[in-house]
This record gives C-alpha cells, structure tokens and sequence, in this order.
C-alpha cells in the first residue's frame, strides 16, 4: 500500500463527494481501480476509481458516492478533512483505450464516470485522439454532478461529444442542499439531454459494430446496460466494462 494525503474535499451533492490527495505515487493506469484505506475504518478496504491519469507528483482525485447502507462509502462523503491519511494499492482492471483509432463509446452511471474522465483527460495527450462519445447518465438533471466540467472540456476538445442522459427531467422536490449552495450553469441545455435509462438511450443508437464500448456504473446499471448492447447488436468482444 502506499500513502496519500486529503488536500481537498468537495462535497457536491448530499450524496457525492470529490476528494483530491497528494502522497506517494501508485502504479496504476488511467481506467483501473485501486483499493482504498480511509482512517474512519482502517481495517477494510474498498475499490475506487482515480478520475486523473497518474502523474508524476502523485495526485490523485476520487469521486465518491455514499451508499444509503453502506459501511464506508457514507463517512468519506460526510467526515473527510485535509489533513486525513489514506492508504492506496492494488490497481486492477482492464479498461482501456486502444490503439486501433476506432471511436471510443463511453458509459458511465453516476461515480461511473471517474475512470472514463481519467482515459479522457490520458487520451487528450495523444497526437490523434479518436472520436470519443460519452454518454453519462443520472436519475435527474442534478444527479449529473460533473455535468459543468465534462461541458468545459467538450468545448475544449473537439474529438470529445458528451451527452448527458437523465431517467426524469425534474428532480425530487426535496431540496439537496448540497446542490443547492455550488448551483452552476451546466453549460448543456435541455436540447442537448436525452430521456431514458442509458440502456435504453444507447440500445436506441443501434449495434456499436466498429467500436470500442466501454461501460462504468452500479453492478445493475451495467448488468443492463451491457446486456442491451448486446441485445442490439453490438459484439460482446467490443464491450469493456468494470462493474462496482
Ligand atoms: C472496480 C470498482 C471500482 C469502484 N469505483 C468506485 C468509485 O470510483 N466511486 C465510488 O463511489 N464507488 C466505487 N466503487 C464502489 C465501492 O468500492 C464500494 O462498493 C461502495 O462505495 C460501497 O461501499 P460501502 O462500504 O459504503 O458499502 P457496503 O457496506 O460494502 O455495501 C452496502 C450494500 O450496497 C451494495 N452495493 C455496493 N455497491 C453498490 C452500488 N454501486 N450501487 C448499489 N448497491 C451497491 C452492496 O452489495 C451491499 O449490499 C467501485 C467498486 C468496484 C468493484
């Protein structure tokens, strides 16, 4: 295991959080996981994403959603402080970006997004990006927590289309008062927004027959998600996935 420093905590949504750390570097590759030891339990370890490629100084930054039951996930959105010592090892997974210059297909539900933003933000360091579309998908227009960022660096980039995919078009009428204190613009407009589960948005967009797919989400997001694909034609040996 290998030693990382909280320098930031942001909480974005009563149930998300993003925390940024500096420590000592930890081999992993842009689109793994690693495994994660925060103070509040030192005794167990959970799986998390890095949503930045590895760099040199040792950054890392995690976004992190708190489950209703869960036993740790809840206190690192709540309790994290700068200051808070985590220890990171076991990078793991297999989802990449290849060579082969094919569009690239992203998925991602909620959290799911942090290893695709990671091959994103890796892949923009190449001379000839391929075309890359990302599909990233909420409940309702404030559970797409990262919406004004991914905005920024579809602008930003012009191999990069990102399309935001809410179930409902208005969110719950209990407020969040997380949301409610960092309320951006998120750059896109209703137009730009699709309706639907991603499984149905992207089994409506036909089989992905010369691409590579890659899916990150709930274990039942991407249970449904992969298996629409599948349904609709695209080849099972295209499709990637890392199911939390
Ligand atoms: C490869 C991988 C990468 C991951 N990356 C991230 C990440 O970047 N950010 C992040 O927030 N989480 C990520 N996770 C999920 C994370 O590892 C934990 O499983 C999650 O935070 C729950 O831990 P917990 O201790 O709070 O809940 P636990 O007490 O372990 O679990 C509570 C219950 O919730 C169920 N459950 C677990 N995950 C989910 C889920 N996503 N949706 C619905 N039910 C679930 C469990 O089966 C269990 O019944 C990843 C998991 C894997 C396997």
């Amino acid at each position: 295991m290998w030693t990382s420093t909280v320098v930031e905590h942001h909480r974005l949504r009563h149930d998300i959080a993003v925390v940024r750390l500096i420590g000592e570097v930890v081999p992993f590759r842009a689109g793994q996981s690693v495994a994660v030891a925060v103070p509040q339990h030192r005794e167990v370890t959970r799986r998390l994403s890095p949503a930045l490629p590895p760099s040199l100084d040792g950054k890392l930054e995690f976004h992190v959603r708190a489950l209703p039951a869960g036993f740790v996930s809840p206190g690192i959105v709540a309790d994290t402080k700068p200051g808070d010592v985590w220890q990171v090892g076991d990078p793991a997974g297999e989802m990449r970006i290849d060579d082969s210059g094919r569009n690239v297909i992203m998925i991602a539900g909620g959290t799911g997004l942090a290893p695709l933003r990671a091959l994103i933000l890796n892949v923009s360091r190449r001379r000839n990006p391929p075309n890359v579309f990302l599909f990233f998908g909420g409940r309702s227009p404030r559970e797409l927590y990262a919406a004004d960022m991914l905005y920024l660096l579809s602008q930003r980039f012009d191999w990069l289309t990102v399309v935001p995919v809410i179930e409902q078009l208005l969110d719950p009428k209990w407020p969040d008062k997380w949301y409610e204190r960092v309320k951006v613009n998120f750059g896109f407009t209703v137009d730009d927004v699709l309706q639907g589960t991603l499984a149905d948005v992207v089994g409506a967009h036909g089989a992905f027959k010369d691409s590579q797919v890659l899916v990150c989400g709930s274990p039942a997001m991407t249970r449904s998600t992969v298996d629409r694909l599948v349904a609709t034609g695209t080849p099972k040996e295209n499709i990637s996935y890392d199911p939390y």
